[in-house]
């Protein structure tokens, strides 16, 4: 393919992009496709002779959409959404364009620059105090597994790189049970193990960990020889929301002296509207780091998970690695693959520059209090229909329910709902239980459709009951 014939379907995808979202929300939201629908109809051998574009374009049509599940389907309930707003997605056609590898200042400056800018721009969205600096990485998991190293390296004093983890004694983490299992994951490949990752039981109207006993298990945990390394706290839990109360965590922490991470992987995006943060994020400046996604709520689309940091320091100890091919000339720069697990690093922070210039945070806290409200709604005609039960009260715009019946009754629903394909929503478990989770945050979404899922929850309901 020459640059004219790209720029000829570059014409022709942009048009089908704006077509897509004209039309989609009359498309199923979730995949109506069987396993293995989609493989049976590609050639099993790569070819040998090149194809026309055309021809490729068409078996996308043809082959690929149908087996897609529509993530910015403007009824999109499930999981949390990952949104991709229009200024995003064309940042994207720019970096995919100029295709930098941005791991080092030198490799190209202006990435690197415009990286440190929005992650300031960010952290004063946040209301974060001056001195918090970070890295943009590609996901939560990430910036979750760089900070549990980071708590590893500080507890072993930086010596577990090097000598390796067998005569370090017992490394703990703690965390609530309302975590997402990225935090498990985090621990296993740190070599921390799932039986040293504590998890203490949420309570109360949040679901947050009780400090008393945050406590009193890492005082068990010192008198029995073990090592506490750090607390993950939750601001957001993956199933109900849960958000653990931050400054009784803190004062934990800094009695036993342990590094600290905060996970608002979802709700930090929140965050940038004063009420939430009130709410929610009493005491937050005191996290030695902070991960949150604006590819989940905030419209800058997949990857792109800030991670901050008060002091940057015991991460780019942990991390930091300087072959001789990378080492750069004497200049103070920031290289951002210091702090990253990877070395290569995509353009990340044009696609914050365009979204947070084209809506303002006005336009982005709009949109967020919507959410909240119309989940809040939402929340309120379910608790009408008879015999269902609101589980877990909205925490921001996410809460769960149940229909009468057993667990199997709501998997019933649920895949009753999904292959009705108006609505799409995900199953969760809390305290033993199935629940039906119900998230908004989709960013073209409208009152209309969320109100919606009242309609197709009733009548689905009506037709499986
Ligand atoms: C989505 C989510 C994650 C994982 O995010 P990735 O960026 O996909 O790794 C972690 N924690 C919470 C609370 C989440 O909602």
């Amino acid at each position: 393919m020459n640059w004219d014939d790209y720029a000829h379907w570059g014409k022709h995808i942009a048009q089908w992009g704006a077509d897509y979202h004209a039309t989609l929300g009359d498309r199923p939201v979730r995949a109506q496709s069987r396993p293995g629908k989609v493989a049976a109809q590609l050639p099993a051998a790569p070819p040998d002779q090149g194809e026309d574009m055309a021809d490729i374009l068409t078996d996308f049509e043809t082959i690929v959409m149908p087996g897609m599940t529509h993530w910015q389907h403007p009824r999109f309930f499930a999981y949390f959404p990952a949104n991709a707003a229009p200024p995003s997605m064309l940042a994207e056609m720019l970096v995919n364009t100029v295709a930098a590898q941005c791991m080092l200042w030198q490799t190209s400056p202006a990435a690197t620059e415009v990286e440190g800018v929005m992650i300031d721009w960010l952290r004063q969205a946040l209301d974060l105090p001056k001195g918090f600096t970070g890295v943009i990485q590609d996901s939560a998991s990430s910036a979750t597994l760089s900070a549990v190293l980071t708590m590893r390296e500080r507890a072993t004093g930086f010596t577990g790189n090097k000598d390796g983890l067998s005569s370090k004694g017992q490394l703990r983490v703690y965390c609530s049970d309302q975590v997402h299992a990225s935090i498990d994951r985090a621990c296993w490949v740190a070599g921390i193990g799932q039986v040293n990752l504590v998890k203490i039981p949420g309570t109360g109207p949040l679901h947050g960990m009780d400090a008393e006993a945050l406590d009193a298990a890492i005082r068990s945990d010192i008198a029995e020889g073990h090592i506490p390394a750090g607390i993950v706290a939750i601001s957001g839990g993956t199933g109900v929301g849960a958000c653990d109360t931050l400054g009784p965590i803190l004062r934990v922490a800094k009695a036993h002296d342990l590094y600290t991470h905060l996970d608002a992987a979802w709700a930090g995006s929140a965050m940038i509207c004063p009420e939430f943060r009130a709410a929610l994020w009493a005491d937050v400046e005191g996290f030695d780091s902070i991960v949150f996604n604006p590819h989940k709520w905030l419209g800058v689309q997949f990857d792109c998970s800030v991670q901050f940091l008060r002091d940057a320091t015991a991460q780019q100890n942990t991390l930091k690695i300087e072959p001789e091919y990378l080492k750069t000339s004497g200049e103070t720069v920031t290289n951002y693959s210091e702090l990253t697990i990877p070395l290569g690093r995509r353009f990340r922070a044009l696609k914050l520059w365009f979204v947070l210039r084209s809506y303002g945070l006005d336009g982005l806290r709009i949109r967020i209090r919507n959410h909240v409200a119309w989940a809040g709604e939402l929340c309120e005609a379910l608790r009408g229909l008879e015999g269902f039960e609101i589980v877990t009260e909205p925490i921001l715009s996410l809460f769960s329910f149940r229909c009468p019946g057993d667990d199997a009754a709501q998997q019933r629903l649920v895949d009753a709902i999904n292959d009705d394909g108006r609505i799409y929503l995900t199953q969760g478990a809390f305290r033993g239980r199935k629940i039906i989770r119900v998230q908004v945050g989709q960013f073209d979404t409208t009152r209309d459709d969320v109100m919606m899922a009242h309609q197709v929850i009733r009548e689905v309901w009506e037709q499986v009951r």
